[in-house]
């Protein structure tokens, strides 16, 4: 048995109260913050928080046996959870990056066989060897960036081989790196290359074969589409979602990202954990995601690095979404691992404050990922991910805008991140 006392920190964001449900509209904008606040910690787990004053007196015979971190002039948050990325992936595409920056449109650059089919190539050839060797690094890199839990997709393998590998490189990063990983079967990305003459037979596929033996060798908790025009129709994202709902596997969706296509609704009537992207989402859409409580992934990474314009997060906060941020972290659209420079982003170019940004880096993406019973706050009974940022208050967490103020990572009771070096 051993315990950690975290004391003295300027601001204790303890985000509490929405372990049930996520957090709405005004609620997005409260961290209910501790000054002077502190956290006792007993092996994984948080036993109580409150005023360094209060538990000082409270634990003061325990206090002895405990290691202390000290939190002056800091702040404490909980781990940030990010609900959505392709992190199994091999290769790199920055010379598509390059090329875009030289006017080459995306699309342009998808029909001469780059974009997503590269990196489908590239992950086909890849052992599983390779693909954790390479994926490994990015997992460092999301802790240092005081990132505790990541969700992590399959879908650049389009045949079951090369996503049930994906899934086992997930599942085996989980057991072997501080962070924890929720793994999603992505199968329908895009429509494969050598399936667009005839796509429906891939989805045929995807509900005949991928989506039970996915579940049945426990390799995926989530089911995902990527419903846009082009890739899958609302009738074939609708058929996936439900044939994994059959086989338990709870939906989620790519939706409204290039134009208003249907996505929202089908997340809403098929009871979707989260809509993703959403920066086309049409008002019904969003009026029925916030009916049926549906978490809204945002991704300003992923607008800012395709220099387009960002979703419009203070549109969905005001009609009720839960609202949660991600990186989307993915070779072509938004190759970053930080969260924190999510959470600047969606003040800067979604008209969020810093509180709801924390909110949704926090609780509402664990919401997003079905962990909010054990992650995504501060309080006592759940587990001990928490942050210390090296800056006095939130505020400055955006306004210091483009910084890893990430200090120290504690990860199930452990510090595994101490002054910014993995440890
Ligand atoms: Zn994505």
């Amino acid at each position: 048995m051993s315990y950690t006392f975290i004391k003295h920190a300027s601001e204790l964001l303890t985000v509490k109260g929405h372990s049930e449900h996520p957090a709405t509209k005004d609620a997005m904008n409260n961290l209910h913050i501790i000054e002077d606040g502190a956290v006792l910690i007993k092996d994984d787990q948080i036993v109580d928080v409150g005023s360094t004053e209060k538990l000082e007196r409270q634990y003061a015979d325990l206090l002895d046996h405990a290691s202390v971190i000290d939190a002056k002039n800091k702040v404490v948050a909980p781990g940030l959870v990010d609900p959505h990325t392709h992190l199994v992936f091999a290769g790199s595409r920055e010379n598509e990056y390059n090329l875009r920056l030289q006017g080459a449109k995306y699309m342009d650059i998808m029909a001469k066989g780059g974009g997503i089919h590269a990196t489908t190539r590239s992950t086909r050839l890849a052992s599983a060897e390779q693909l954790y060797a390479e994926s490994r690094p990015r997992l460092d890199s999301f802790l240092k960036h005081g990132v505790t839990t990541v969700e992590a997709k399959s879908g650049y393998g389009m045949e079951w081989e090369v996503e049930r590998r994906q899934m086992e490189v997930a599942h085996q990063l989980n057991a072997d790196h501080p962070i924890d990983i929720v793994s999603t079967f992505m199968g329908a990305h895009v429509i494969p290359e050598e399936d667009k003459a005839h796509p429906d037979r891939f989805v045929d596929e995807l509900i005949e074969e991928m989506i039970p033996r996915t579940a049945e060798l426990g390799l995926a908790e989530f089911n995902d589409v990527f419903c846009e025009r082009g890739v899958y129709t609302p009738e074939q994202s609708l058929r996936i979602l439900e044939a994994g709902k059959k086989h338990g596997l709870v939906p989620k969706i790519h939706a409204d990202e290039i134009e208003p296509y249907g996505g929202a609704e089908i997340a809403a009537e098929v009871d979707a954990v989260s809509a993703d992207h959403l920066l086309k989402v049409s008002d019904r859409g969003l009026s029925m995601m916030a009916h049926k409580g549906v978490v809204g992934v945002l991704l300003p990474g992923t607008a800012f690095f395709l220099m387009t314009e960002a979703a419009n997060g203070r549109k969905m906060i005001d009609a009720g979404v839960p609202v949660a941020l991600s990186t989307d972290r993915n070779p072509g659209s938004s190759p970053s691992t930080s969260m924190p420079f999510m959470i600047n982003l969606a003040s800067l170019t979604m008209g969020m404050t810093p509180a709801e940004a924390i909110v949704g880096a926090t609780i509402n993406a664990a919401h997003a990922i079905k962990r909010a019973d054990r992650i995504g706050s501060i309080e006592a009974g759940k587990k001990a991910d928490l942050v210390i940022w090296d800056i006095p208050n939130h505020m400055q967490f955006t306004y210091l805008y483009g910084v890893n103020h990430t200090e120290t990572v504690i990860k199930n009771g452990r510090v595994v991140v101490d002054k910014g070096v993995l440890v």
